[in-house]
């Protein structure tokens, strides 16, 4: 039987109706690993797209083996699709990437190097962003910075999910359980040793963006409700705020009535307090049944995802006592999620 080496660099694909990239992302990919000369694997997860993609990605796999394919079976999200790869990559280092060449694959020797110099996390960071629209790029400054004031990790401004993650850190994701996977913000929680390459930040190669606009405001929702409880805090301020100013309204409704003999009548002020409290009590109760709503999701313990069908991980690895091994007891542990 023929046997594969042990990819030491994975790269994860996650893909999503990207029919009209994958030929020149596979191309250029392969042509940058092959630079670096060590063995490699390219896992496209076909996170449930409904044009070619599916087909193309069969075709490329015939093609050559080194590119796997995990179809999960219905379209679970681009962070999903990111820790479903991560599940499947085998190298000692692993390279996430976004399928539209809008992340160059050419930067990933320069993150390969950093690696082998002792970085365990190597980020990319975006130097400028040609071909995005300004509305874009200004939500994301601003997504950034507001993230970066609520929790307590530090997420390095403009950085995507464009990175390459060292066995260790894949492990410490893998370890984590939960189902709002806000990828980045994640490998920042988890530490290790993280040092970034500038790179600038193409236009899309083909296609248009995947993430519509409902998608990115969920997408900044779970960034920061899962790394920040701040907003809980907004029903304490606002009630300490609301309270001393219905003191105030009080001590001075309560003085002019004495002094001048007006006692302050209208049902103005009514209307407004109302109002007034009743904006800040519902807007307390939202912020609060958002993180009920995700203690919820966690609750209910469902698997991330669902494989459909997986192309290119049966063939046995060389060296094939020690990873043989491992791959049982991966694949055992997967056992329940392929169903
Ligand atoms: N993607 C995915 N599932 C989704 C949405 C996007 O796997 O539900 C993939 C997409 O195919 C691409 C990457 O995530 O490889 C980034 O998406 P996109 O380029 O559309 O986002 P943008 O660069 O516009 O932020
Ligand atoms: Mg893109």
């Amino acid at each position: 039987m023929r046997l594969a080496p042990k990819p030491e660099i994975s790269v994860i694909v996650p893909c999503f109706n990207e029919d009209a990239v994958l030929l020149e992302t596979t191309r250029r990919l392969t042509a940058s690993l092959e630079e670096i000369g060590r063995p490699f694997e390219i896992i496209y997860v076909d996170d449930g797209s409904r044009d070619n993609t599916a087909r193309i990605l069969t075709e490329i796999h015939g093609s050559d083996s080194r590119i796997r394919v995990v179809r999960l079976s219905r379209n679970f999200g681009h962070q999903v699709a990111i820790s479903a790869g991560l599940e499947y990559a085998r190298g000692a280092a692993v390279v996430l990437i976004d399928a539209d060449l809008q992340d160059p694959p050419e930067v990933i020797s320069e993150m390969v190097s950093l690696w082998k110099q002792g970085y365990d996390v190597v980020y990319g960071t975006r130097q400028n962003r040609e071909g995005e629209t300004a509305f874009k790029t200004v939500t994301a400054k601003w997504f950034y910075r507001l993230i970066n004031q609520l929790s307590d990790i530090a997420i390095p401004l403009d950085s995507g999910d464009f990175r390459l993650l060292d066995r260790k850190v894949v492990d410490a994701l893998l370890a984590m359980p939960e189902r709002d996977r806000f990828m980045r913000g994640m490998v920042s929680w988890v530490g290790f040793r993280q040092g970034s390459v500038a790179y600038d930040r193409a236009p899309r190669h083909a296609g248009d963006s995947k993430y519509t606009l409902l998608k990115m405001a969920r997408f900044a929702m779970d960034g920061i409700l899962s790394f920040s409880i701040a907003p809980l805090r907004l029903a304490s301020v606002l009630g300490a705020l609301s309270s001393a100013l219905a003191l105030l309204g009080g001590v001075i409704a309560a003085g002019s009535g004495l002094i001048n003999g007006r006692w302050m009548a209208g049902w103005g002020w009514v209307v407004l307090s109302v109002l007034l409290l009743g904006g800040a009590q519902l807007l307390c109760l939202g912020i609060l049944g958002e993180y009920l709503g995700r203690a919820y999701g966690e609750n209910k313990r469902r698997p991330l995802y669902f494989v459909r069908e997986t192309l290119g991980f049966d063939e046995p690895l060389l060296r094939a006592s020690d990873t043989r091994i491992q791959e049982e007891e991966h694949r055992s542990a997967r056992a329940g999620f392929e169903g």
